[in-house]
């Protein structure tokens, strides 16, 4: 008889779970999404013609395995890929990460010259103020990082944020390429609709339940409410903030929101080429800009770009925070074997993305078959 899996949450994690239980066969699988569709936040909607998502979600990974993979279901198209910065105080656009040729054409070139060279270590950095100060000096925090991140994290003072590994994309000053990841796959399906066609391959042979949502969580026994009716489950995999299964026990997890808002402009392309987004990182409201085109190819005399504004609406950005991330861990850790829990919510990680979440999908299957 096939055994039975419950998945909480139907955006990409809990899509990617059910299609790796289907390729592993001998499964059941019923996925309960509480909004009428699935995908959350990668599904492409349509607005003046034009398709988006909220916020960019273009497909990045270093490993060959997962790109290979989502390729196979969903054929994607390799892109060039470069962020850039305003920096107010110098009126101009920067590369993001701090690229070494743009300090050479800075106003505060001397100054911030000087500064590089009197650097101390990263390694006695609390927080992500003292890391940014270490590693690019006082001028250049102040002009990229300082007002950024606070906007990003919704937060008075950096110091606060103590766990940073995410924020240089691996690198704080770049030379030589300027794309955004040398050596990663950047990409983005080819589909008009993006990723949806996927969400429906991937749930194919789930029983997917729209619209729901489970009232009564008993997760020792890996048992919910369904519908009024009590039911249990071999396996459990979670996609949702953890403290929600166990009644904030051990107190709610802090999350930041966004708002996003869209505009169509009358030009056939509004950024430069490669350029999918762009960072503002100072006193402005919104933290970046985002030209849907440049990686959905979308063909049309006009523009599709969208604002993304830091809010209190939704549970977008868990905080990089050791104390709440060490909260998020005690709500795993009483979690019994066979209940998994995987996504950006369902770990409590900023830095999980949709590569993650696929490969967090293969890795549940991979302990399932050993
Ligand atoms: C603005 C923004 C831009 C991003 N851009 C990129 C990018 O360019 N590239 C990239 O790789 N990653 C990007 N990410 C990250 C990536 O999109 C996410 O890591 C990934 O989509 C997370 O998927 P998930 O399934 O873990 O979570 P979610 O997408 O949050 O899905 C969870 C699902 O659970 C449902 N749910 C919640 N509570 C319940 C409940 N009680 N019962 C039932 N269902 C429930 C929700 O409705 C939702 O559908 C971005 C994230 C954000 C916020």
């Amino acid at each position: 008889m096939a055994k039975t899996a419950l998945i909480i949450g139907g955006g990409f994690a809990g899509c990617a779970a059910a299609h790796q239980l289907a390729l592993m066969g001998g499964w059941k699988v019923t996925l309960v999404e509480k909004q009428s569709e699935l995908g959350a936040g990668v599904r492409t909607r349509w607005y003046g013609g034009h398709p988006f998502t909220f916020g960019p979600r273009h497909f990045l990974t270093p490993w060959e395995h997962v790109y290979g993979f989502l390729n196979e279901y969903l054929p994607l198209r390799l892109l060039k890929h470069e962020f850039i910065t305003y920096v107010e105080s110098d009126q101009e656009f920067y590369n993001f990460p701090i690229h070494r040729d743009d300090i050479d054409g800075m106003p505060d070139r001397e100054k911030i010259d000087n500064e590089l060279e009197q650097r101390v270590g990263l390694e006695s950095a609390k927080n992500l103020e003292e890391y940014w100060i270490s590693s690019v000096g006082p001028t250049l925090y102040e002009q990229y990082i300082n007002t950024s991140s606070k906007k990003m994290w919704q937060v008075d003072d950096n110091r606060e944020i103590d766990t940073f590994s995410w924020s240089p994309k691996g690198v704080t000053i770049k030379e030589g390429s300027r794309d955004a990841w040398d050596s990663r796959f950047s990409a983005y399906p080819i589909a008009p609709d993006g990723y949806n066609s996927y969400f429906d391959i991937a749930t194919a042979e789930a029983q997917v339940m729209l619209g729901t949502t489970i009232t009564d969580y008993d997760i020792p026994n890996r048992s919910v409410v369904l519908n009024g009716e009590k039911k249990r489950y071999d396996i459990v995999v979670n996609t949702i903030p953890p403290d929600v299964l166990y009644e904030f026990e051990h107190g709610a997890l802090p999350f930041v929101g966004r708002d996003l808002h869209q505009m169509v402009l009358p030009m056939e392309h509004c950024f430069p080429p490669n350029v999918f987004f762009i960072y503002y990182a100072g006193q402005e409201k919104f933290t970046r800009l985002v030209e849907y085109k440049r990686f959905t190819q979308h063909k049309s005399p006009t523009t599709l770009v969208a604002m993304e504004i830091p809010s209190k609406n939704g549970k977008h950005y868990p905080l990089p925070v050791l104390s709440e991330i060490a909260r998020a861990q005690k709500y795993i850790d009483q979690m019994p074997d066979q209940v998994f829990s995987i996504g950006r919510n369902g770990t409590y990680l900023y830095q999980v993305d949709i590569d993650d979440c696929i490969a967090q999908a293969m890795e549940i299957r991979e302990k399932l078959s050993s």
